[in-house]
């Protein structure tokens, strides 16, 4: 978002569509009321803004891919005051957007490595931008896997993308639902049972892991338990975040801020940080 730097006043953006994804999550497409027709905006892989809801709050949420004009999309769970009020609005509404805030993924440390995303459930969301980076520059990187669990075949995020994802070359996608239903055909089981099942690529190899805490524990476990370094896993906290912007603390972790500091990490950092997912 290389030409947008509101970081204490929200820039109005209108809602121009709302998309529902998968049960209490929807993607709501946007664009800015100052900047319509004008040039796409440019987002930072892993960075994050603050969405104003206006009367309910504020609220972090993970930046999409960068758009080819001048809308792009936000994917929201409702899990509180500020998402439930977003979800009751509709196309035509306003919102108040802040940021770009955040350090984002490290894209150019990972060049010419293999990258494996491991997501769980709406883990998916901050991953797909970066997902969708190295996608866009394969040629700068190894082999590309992508494991994914969901609950249901219901609750598998951007199926759009997965459907386009499962037949990209050069891009491996394994997807698991915790347990047998009628009409999945695939696999069963968390996904880290998944990583068991494939030839994962161990030297010269990054992991972006995010999803549930049992789950990335789960899955912590069974990368280094295959050789894979606790720097070479990375993965976004999620805080409490107010400002956005260093000041108000409640982010904290010790020593770390996640709204600047953050929210990506090492698991090396985070182990350092003490801190529990
Ligand atoms: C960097 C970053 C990126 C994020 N990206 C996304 C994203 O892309 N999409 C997305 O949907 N979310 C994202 N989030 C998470 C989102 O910001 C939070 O879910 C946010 O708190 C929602 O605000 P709310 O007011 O709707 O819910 P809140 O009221 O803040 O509630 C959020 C959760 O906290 C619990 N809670 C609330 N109050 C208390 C309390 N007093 N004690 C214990 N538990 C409590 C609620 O039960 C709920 O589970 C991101 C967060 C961060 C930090």
């Amino acid at each position: 978002m290389s030409e947008i730097n509101n970081t204490t006043i929200p820039e109005i953006a209108t809602i121009e569509e709302i998309k529902d994804e998968i049960v209490d999550v929807k993607t709501f497409y946007l664009s800015f009321d100052e900047r319509k027709g004008g040039k796409a905006p440019q987002f930072k892989s892993g960075q994050f803004v603050m969405c104003t809801v206006f009367g309910a709050g504020e609220f972090a949420v993970s930046l999409p891919p960068s758009p080819e004009n001048d809308r792009f999309h936000l994917t929201v769970r409702k899990v509180g005051k500020v998402t439930d009020a977003l979800h009751e609005l509709f196309a035509g509404d306003k919102v108040g957007i802040r940021g770009p805030f955040g350090n984002g993924f490290p894209f150019d440390e990972i060049k010419g490595k293999n990258v494996i995303y491991v997501a769980g459930g709406i883990g998916l969301i901050p991953l797909r931008s970066s997902i969708m980076h190295v996608m866009q520059n394969k040629e700068k990187f190894g082999r590309i896997l992508l494991f994914l669990g969901a609950r249901t075949p219901r609750e598998l995020m951007y199926q759009y993308n997965l459907k386009d994802w499962k037949t990209a070359p050069g891009f491996e996608t394994y997807i698991t639902i915790d347990n047998p239903v009628p009409g999945w055909d695939g696999e069963n089981g968390f996904v880290h049972t998944l990583l068991k099942k494939v030839d994962v690529p161990v030297k010269d190899t990054i992991a972006f892991v995010c999803g549930p805490p049992i789950m990335f524990n789960a899955v912590i476990k069974e990368l280094t338990g295959l050789g894979i370094s606790e720097e070479s896993i990375v993965s976004t906290l999620e805080r409490h975040m107010k400002c956005g912007i260093g000041k108000c603390q409640h982010c904290s972790i010790g020593r770390t801020l996640v709204c600047t500091d953050g929210p990506v990490y090492t698991y090396r950092q985070i182990k350092t940080l003490g801190e529990q997912i």
